[in-house]
């Protein structure tokens, strides 16, 4: 069986909102079109003159209201999603010229009429498919077919896995990792960062510095949505709420305080991830406001140091990682419970470590918050991640803690479901889960809503 080789920073990505899968991804597709077109030899790039792209599956689907069409534009554009101005997406809205894509030497229009959303339903081999062509007349100058894998993670046809160095500790399930950590005795942040270091090569301070990174990237996503008043952007004229959430909190006398800090840092994440500003991907941008209300919590409310923060992300990433590898992190594949609910599952393990627990606590408390996330479909309405996410954030965040409290309060050995089965529950659930609850906006709320 393949082992886990996936890096902190491929599951933990900063890019902008509001899907990883709509947004962060069809970026990176773009701009690696972008430089496969650059490759092309002269005579090639003499006969180009415009872009095609067809976006297919839940791209289609939702790619409007997810900004997809913006965010394939940004990539040809040579924008990366990590370094990409945290208002690009917005910048991008309604060109009222055509931008201009320089190809090495010779620049060829792109209109938002190039990008083109296509079939729901198709025979590709993954549900999110982007199809990128450079045209001359009628003629196909280069052809690339992309695949949105969840969490930003971008494949293609013809892809192969890159070449990586060898995990120190090799895990494919949580009871190969269990046993690794009972065999070498090490505690569960070790083996992930020795993992880590072997996978990739780095050094113990460029990962510190790299998860240190993270955690103000999410901070700033937490402040900046307490701070901002208004009405998210789209057809639905949501109004923010995370601001009136803290301030109610502050209020003097009042009971529910802890609550609704949590709730209010979750919901202020979860909307600047709404309006398309960076955020990093918890394992999805869509779920990206529950760690963060974690964090600031163990940060601002429990005074705990950021050494506890960096053990808990990751035993929180040794959560997401297991999900991705044996289940999936993609809404679009497995519903909501792949994101929010594996979101809330690694939050969960990340309070209880961060607490310092060992990781038969961890994975307890990873397990209860996802086996009651089974099940949650995806049904954005309008294509927005706004209804049902933003609120949905915060219930991950609230159930994480709950599952947290559950674990710690239990002897570890008297749980009796682990991980794997609900991870296993989980792919099976996707599987069978109709492809209307998949992130096309077809099925639930989305529709219920637009039946009222
Ligand atoms: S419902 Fe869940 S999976 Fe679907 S777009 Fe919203 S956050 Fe993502």
């Amino acid at each position: 069986m393949r082992h886990v080789t996936t890096s902190l920073f491929e599951l933990f990505k900063i890019g902008p909102g509001p899907s990883s899968s709509h947004t962060i991804a069809p970026m990176r597709a773009g701009r690696d079109f972008l430089r496969r077109c650059r490759a092309l030899p002269r005579e090639a790039l003499h006969l180009a003159e415009r872009f095609e792209v067809r976006l297919l599956g839940s791209l289609s689907a939702t790619g409007q209201g997810h900004g997809t069409d913006r965010a394939v534009i940004g990539g040809l554009l040579d924008y990366c999603p990590e370094h990409c101005p945290a208002d690009l997406l917005s910048r991008l809205t309604r060109p009222e010229e055509p931008h201009r894509v320089d190809l090495g030497g010779r620049e060829i229009p792109l209109q938002p009429g190039d990008i083109v959303f296509g079939a729901i339903h198709h025979d590709h081999p993954y549900a999110n498919t982007m199809i990128f062509r450079l045209m001359g007349g009628e003629k196909i100058l280069l052809e690339q077919e992309y695949y949105s894998v969840g969490g930003g993670f971008l494949q293609w046809k013809g892809w192969v896995a890159p070449e990586t160095g060898n995990p120190e500790h090799p895990y494919s399930t949580m009871l190969d990792l269990r046993r690794a950590l009972h065999r070498t005795g090490l505690p569960l942040h070790e083996l992930i960062l020795q993992n880590e270091q072997a996978v990739t090569g780095s050094s113990m301070p460029e990962v510190v510095e790299g998860l240190d990174r993270l955690v103000d990237v999410m901070l700033a996503a937490v402040d900046n949505g307490l701070n901002t008043e208004g009405v998210l952007p789209g057809s639905i004229g949501l109004n923010r709420k995370g601001p009136t959430l803290l301030l109610r909190a502050c209020e003097k006398g009042i009971r529910d305080r802890f609550l609704l800090e949590l709730n209010a840092y979750a919901v202020a994440a979860a909307e600047e991830n709404a309006t398309g500003h960076c955020v990093v991907t918890a394992p999805t941008a869509g779920a990206s406001g529950v760690l963060p209300s974690v964090i600031k919590v163990m940060l601002d409310g429990f005074k705990l140091p950021r050494m506890a923060v960096r053990r808990g992300l990751m035993a929180a990433a040794a959560v997401g990682f297991l999900c991705k590898h044996n289940a999936s992190i993609a809404g679009a594949e497995v519903g909501c419970q792949g994101e929010v609910g594996v979101a809330s599952s690694m939050a969960a393990a990340m309070l209880a470590y961060g607490f310092g627990h060992d990781f038969r606590v961890a994975e307890n408390a990873a397990e209860i918050a996802l086996e009651h996330h089974l099940g949650l479909t995806c049904d954005p309405v309008e294509g927005l991640v706004q209804i049902p996410c933003i609120e949905r954030n915060a219930m991950g965040a609230v159930k994480a803690y709950n599952a947290y409290l559950i674990a710690a309060a239990e002897l570890p050995a008297h749980h009796v479901v682990d991980l794997d089965r609900a991870i296993h529950a989980m792919a099976e659930t996707g599987r069978d889960m109709n492809t209307k609850y998949k992130e096309t906006s077809r099925g639930g709320l989305a529709v219920s809503m637009v039946n009222c």
